[in-house]
């Protein structure tokens, strides 16, 4: 399924609030109700939208340790740890980077014995603080028109206007939009 700009921005909304109303989608992207519904399922059926999920507040985690490990080398057994979350080749001396999350301390012990048994010698750092967690913003595969001149790109320029992403194929599209946008008030 080829991706347009009617998607990205449906699939946008739908990231932030997975509960927002089709009505309300259709208003802010000047859609019908029925557009938006077909294209949501459509979205649905490619597997491009997997599913509508919950994102939990910290409030309700019990306080976790994560750990950031580096290792020498790859274990495949390593692959099978739950606790360890991400794992990245990376250059430098040691070239495995693990990210881990584990309950308590003793969690934390019993994970680094577990680790040197398998990739030898390992480097165990804890987290102190996270003073900041995001999600990388993916870069979706679509076809973007132009808002200001109709052309299609797979590279646009990205503007958010009312809450809705504007896609331009360039600095001047996107500045011919502004201009106009602020004469129009
Ligand atoms: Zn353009």
């Amino acid at each position: 399924m080829r991706l347009d700009s009617t998607d990205i921005r449906i699939l946008k909304l739908l990231e932030d609030d997975s509960r927002i109303s089709h009505k309300r989608i259709a208003e802010l992207l000047n859609l019908s109700r029925p557009t938006v519904k077909s294209r949501i399922g459509k979205l649905i059926n490619n597997g491009i939208i997997k599913r509508f999920t919950v994102q939990i507040g910290k409030e309700a985690l019990k306080e976790n340790i994560t750990l950031f490990i580096m290792a020498s080398s790859l274990n495949k057994k390593i692959l099978e740890i739950d606790e360890i979350v991400e794992i990245y080749r990376v250059t430098g001396e040691k070239p495995l980077l693990m990210k881990a999350v584990v309950g308590g301390m003793k969690e934390a012990v019993e994970l680094a014995d577990k680790l040197s048994e398998f990739s030898g010698d390992i480097v165990v750092e804890i987290a102190l603080e996270n003073l900041k967690s995001e999600e990388a913003e993916p870069v979706l595969k679509a076809e973007y028109t132009c808002d200001y001149c109709g052309s299609t790109t797979n590279t646009p320029i990205i503007f958010k206007h009312h809450n809705v992403e504007r896609y331009f194929c360039c600095p001047v599209c996107l500045k011919n939009y502004r201009r106009a946008v602020r004469e129009s008030r």
